[in-house]
């Protein structure tokens, strides 16, 4: 997941909802938190995150940082998830890291009877998590903030297989450079065909997958993968190769399973 663009996400949204991005103060606000550039990649890349900036010291000292390799986690009995998704209008963003689609309050995530709103959702290629050591090849995180600022991030496994029509108005409009949030006039996202049919998870804590990899996260990875069409693959790993951290040690963390 991607803390940059959340505070970017947090800071329009404290400007009132004008998300307008020509309004000078609030561009050099959001230059001024956007810190060191960090990427996938040689001397930016996530075994030198630590290193760009104190900020991001947690990405190389942290003992609870995320992904990790989904291996050996105990069945058990986890307390339900629901989630509740409305169609959105499509507002999107290349944020330099991934494509990141905003959205409206009132999309919510109950995670053990407390509520999570969700903020955002975006994709990785390859996947972040990996299942018995093996990635898939993209994953998509939906961010969700509760009221007193707990992240709960639900991550869902993308597989090759057939084309996923609730990725097209996005890929339809993903831009293939950096650009500021833009509305897709008279378009919707049907979240719920991003999501599987099986809601089986996993659950850890763990961290922001980017700068400065806060370990304020609480996971829920999906077992059952959606589908993705090869060409759906190409098109967004034509525009960014690789933006996956690499797994993470476990350390002493607790990998549940539903039964
Ligand atoms: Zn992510």
């Amino acid at each position: 997941m991607d803390r940059r663009s959340l505070i970017k996400y947090m800071s329009m949204c404290t400007a009132g909802g004008v998300f307008s991005l020509s309004f000078p103060s609030l561009r050099s606000a959001i230059a001024s938190e956007r810190g060191p550039e960090w990427g996938y990649e040689g001397e930016n890349g996530p075994q030198l995150w630590s290193e760009l900036s104190s900020d991001f010291s947690v990405c190389g000292t942290g003992r609870q940082q995320s992904p990790i390799d989904l291996q050996g986690a105990i069945p058990s009995e986890l307390a339900d998830f629901e989630l509740s998704y409305q169609d959105i209008p499509l507002r999107l963003l290349h944020n330099g890291h991934t494509i990141q689609v905003n959205a409206e309050p009132g999309n919510k995530l109950n995670l053990s009877g407390k509520d999570f709103e969700l903020l955002q959702f975006h994709f990785h290629h390859p996947s972040e998590h990996t299942a018995n050591n093996q990635p898939y090849p993209m994953e998509v995180h939906f961010v969700h903030q509760s009221k007193q600022g707990e992240l709960a991030v639900l991550g869902i496994f993308m597989q090759e297989g057939d084309e996923n029509e609730g990725l097209n108005p996005i890929w339809d409009a993903m831009p293939d450079q950096e650009t500021p949030e833009q509305t897709i006039a008279g378009v919707k996202v049907n979240m719920s065909k991003l999501l599987p049919d099986d809601q089986s998870s996993y659950r850890y804590f763990g961290s922001l997958t980017t700068p400065p990899c806060s370990e304020i996260v609480r996971w829920v990875v999906l077992q059952e993968p959606i589908a993705v069409s090869k060409g759906q693959i190409e098109k967004f790993s034509r525009v960014f190769p690789g933006n996956a951290r690499p797994v993470q040690p476990r350390n002493r963390r607790f990998l549940l399973q539903s039964n």
